[in-house]
């Protein structure tokens, strides 16, 4: 599609919207938006009638989803989703999240007013708590639109309030019995596809000055939260180096090794991040003159690619193994959790990296260190993508800061590869 024949997003609504959220949700100190809770419900509610007044379909769904509809030529093709949440951390930003739902208002608003009618149904989708602070699960809003919430999620007590996901839920009007039941309005297999505007959470778009990035995967991870080393505690004077088990120094070798491991699979291309957050002695038993019989380290490995997670988890045992030979040491990597990791859709990525190209606007690709609800899609089979807008002092926090020109570049990206859908 030329990007001339396409009607410009309505930028000017989109900057009023922006400022009436910061009005109503700011908390004194940053933006609150809490999960089923009074800024978030405020937010969807303006979303609402800001859908209705220009003439686009409404509905909400069992778990408070809402989508706004415009229609397309062709009804049988499915829902294209333009999606993203609106609710908020405590004191957080204004844009992490309402960016991707006001993005999609400010597109099918001008479609609406101008007659531009795309090939099929595209709807705005603005998902409940996605921030698990509120309610300590992940991603309760968009599993509960595709029928997917598991049971237990809706007995879990909202953090500040104690009272229950199906609780709220039934305050506000909705229907935690049918989202119980697995209902959904609509199945991955009637979605044609799914997109998520957001804000960068990262430092890399302003440290690389580029305005926007097409996202490759969301990273999933494996974590070793409470590995030990285990060595010998010994007297730092009387125990030759030969003698030795020191805890300490095995901890060191292991995580210098893991680095220059990390570094090499970076140079072959790999998506990975590697990070130790903690590395500790036993402040019980520690000691100035005493070799460190135990030392405690957490492991957090991420990438968008499964088997680069697999490769990384097999490395981590292996130089576990050989260290602990090394040194006569023990190591206990402990209990195993971690995410699957998500690969947003081949055919949609190369879409929006081609409206990014012909609309002349800087991009690069880059994977999403942070969960998204794109992920839930993408898991289920619908094909996803996601656009990240550069975004200044970091995300949950009142410091969070969106160009607004930026955004509107990205805006148009977004635009231009969903119209293109035939
Ligand atoms: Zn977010």
């Amino acid at each position: 599609m030329a990007a001339s024949a396409l009607p410009e997003p309505d930028f000017k609504l989109a900057a009023q919207l922006f400022d009436m959220l910061a009005q109503k949700t700011h908390d004194t100190v940053g933006i609150t938006r809490a999960s089923y809770g009074e800024g978030e419900q405020f937010a969807h509610d303006l979303i609402a009638q800001t859908g209705r007044a220009a003439g686009l379909a409404t509905t909400t769904d069992a778990g408070g989803n809402l989508y706004v509809t415009l229609k397309g030529h062709d009804q049988e093709k499915g829902i294209f989703l333009i999606a993203s949440h609106l609710d908020s951390v405590p004191q957080g930003g204004n844009f992490d999240g309402a960016a991707g739902v006001i993005a999609g208002i400010a597109i099918l608003t001008a479609w609406k007013r101008t007659g531009f009618v795309p090939a099929g149904d595209v709807a705005v989708l603005a998902i409940r708590a996605e921030e698990s602070t509120w309610f300590p699960y992940s991603y309760v809003g968009s599993k509960a639109a595709l029928g997917l919430l598991p049971k237990f999620a809706l007995e879990i007590p909202r953090a500040d309030t104690g009272r229950t996901l199906a609780q709220h839920m039934t305050e506000l009007g909705f229907d935690p019995a049918a989202v119980r039941r697995g209902e959904a309005l609509f199945r991955p297999n009637q979605l044609r596809g799914y997109v998520e505007l957001h804000i960068e959470q990262g430092p890399v778009l302003t440290g690389r000055d580029i305005p926007l990035a097409l996202v490759t995967g969301i990273r999933g991870s494996f974590r070793y939260r409470n590995a030990r080393v285990l060595g010998e505690y010994g007297h730092s004077g009387a125990v030759p180096r030969e003698y030795r088990h020191d805890a300490v120094v095995a901890a060191a070798d292991f995580v210098t090794r893991l680095n220059s491991e990390w570094e090499r699979l970076e140079h072959e291309g790999h998506d990975l991040t590697v990070t130790i957050g903690k590395l500790f002695t036993d402040p019980t038993q520690h000691a100035f003159s005493k070799i460190a019989g135990e030392v405690s380290i957490c492991i957090d490995v991420r990438s968008h690619s499964k088997p680069t997670l697999a490769v990384v988890k097999t490395l981590v045992n292996a130089l576990a193994a050989e260290i602990a030979k090394k040194y006569g040491a023990k190591f206990e990597l402990g209990p195993l959790t971690g995410s699957e990791p998500a690969e947003m859709d081949r055919d949609l990525l190369d879409r929006f990296t081609s409206s990014a190209a012909n609309l002349k606007i800087p991009h690069i690709q880059m994977a999403s260190g942070a969960g998204h609800d794109a992920a839930v899609y993408a898991s289920a089979g619908v094909p996803a993508a996601m656009i990240f807008v550069r975004n200044q002092n970091g995300s949950h926090n009142p410091d969070e800061a969106m160009r607004l020109e930026d955004f509107e570049l990205a805006v148009r990206v977004l635009a231009h590869g969903v119209a293109g859908l035939s």
